[in-house]
């Protein structure tokens, strides 16, 4: 995107002139091990599915704004009532509409970094203040009598399970004291939950917990991140409120019966998850095997991801893209994250060249430096 000129930047609300245009560094590559998608084939079957679903959308006419069908089936699967159910187009969507409904001006945000970027961009979207409580260097561990404390006096707390892009899970007591000490809401964002052990999911909290919001997408477990669907389980109350300020027909009819397809393939969608789960093992097991020879941290992950520290780190990716075609994500620069590159979980046959490049490049990278390995 080109940069918003002087002339424009006078047009634009004053708090937003500073902002820049999103740009993933994404390019075109044959493996893209850069965003955290389900890179693994879907059966025919879920295909024919998927086939069916489309035939069955009138695109002359708009889609159900309250997605009813698709809603009682995550409801189901969620184990809550409908009313707790709202639906977005990609779970972005509902993070923005959740900031716009419960935060502002004045109305403060929690969030522990390093952690998803767009927290903190939606936040200055909608004009709200951002409390960072950061983790702890080395291991990222959540400082969390800072994070009560903090919690205190702010309208919303938002924590990412498993992180992105650290990978670790939350404990649920951890969830619970947040909530009890938050006069606001909580915000768990759970895009990765599938792939994080079972009673990972702080889902079951909902009950008792009137002020928890739970956020899921179809765009990592489930195969769709081009449909762009998500949805946000919460109280009945809280669901109205979310479901208040968002764009009534966001959610297209396509995506509706997609995802609607999806859920009843889920028995497949476990399927990959546990395969993906074990790739996920292997890969990290790989990557540990070159420690013993190269200066590379392996951080533990219960996501479709592995976050990785290594010395230079950003060249280490430029040349994994040109000369292996293979695309991982840059953190280096990102605060808190210095040497970071985060590489998802593909194929075998993906991640095995992910790995013979990454190695490769490493050890010629150290060499041309005159540092042994
Ligand atoms: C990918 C991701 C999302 C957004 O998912 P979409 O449904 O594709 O918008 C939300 N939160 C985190 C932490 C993510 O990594």
């Amino acid at each position: 995107m080109a940069a918003i000129p002087e002339g424009v930047k006078r047009l634009m609300r004053e708090d937003l002139r500073e902002l820049e245009p999103y740009d993933p560094a994404f390019r075109a590559t044959e493996v893209n091990l850069s965003a955290n998608e389900n890179t693994w084939p879907v059966s025919e079957a879920r295909l024919a599915a998927y086939q069916a679903a489309l035939a069955g959308v009138a695109l002359n006419r708009y889609p159900d704004p309250l997605a009813r069908e698709l809603r009682a089936a995550l409801a189901e699967r969620c184990g809550v009532a409908p009313e707790q159910v709202v639906v977005c187009n990609g779970a972005d969507e509902g993070l923005f509409n959740l900031l716009l409904a419960f935060a502002g001006p004045g109305r403060e945000v929690v969030v522990a970094p390093p952690t998803f970027e767009e927290y903190a961009n939606f936040a200055a979207l909608v004009g709200a203040p951002v409390r960072e409580v950061w983790r702890r260097e080395g291991d990222f561990a959540l400082d969390e009598p800072s994070l009560l404390d903090a919690a205190r006096t702010a309208s919303m707390a938002i924590l990412c399970s498993p992180n992105n892009p650290t990978g670790d899970v939350v404990r649920p007591d951890l969830v619970r004291a947040l909530h009890d000490a938050c006069p606001g809401i909580v915000l768990v964002d759970e895009a990765y939950v599938d792939f994080a052990g079972a009673g990972c999911s702080v889902a079951p909290l909902l009950d008792g917990c009137e002020r928890l919001v739970v956020a899921r997408t179809f765009s990592k477990a489930f195969s769709l991140a081009g449909a762009r669907l998500g949805y946000f389980l919460a109280a009945p109350g809280v669901a109205s409120a979310l479901a208040t300020v968002r764009q009534i027909y966001s959610v297209n009819a396509v995506s509706q019966a997609l995802g609607l397809a999806d859920l009843r393939a889920e028995a497949e969608v476990a399927e990959l998850v546990r395969a993906i789960v074990a790739e996920r093992e292997r890969l990290a097991g790989r990557l540990r095997e070159l420690t013993r020879e190269l200066p590379v941290e392996v951080f533990p992950s219960q996501a479709n991801f592995l976050l990785v520290r290594l010395p230079h780190a950003s060249v280490v990716r430029e040349r994994l893209a040109s000369e292996e075609g293979v695309l991982v994500r840059d953190f280096s620069h990102a605060p808190g994250l210095a040497g970071c590159l985060r590489v998802s979980v593909g194929t075998t046959a993906e991640d095995e060249r992910f790995l013979a490049g990454f190695a490769r490049i490493l050890r010629s990278e150290l060499k041309e430096r005159g540092q042994s390995i």
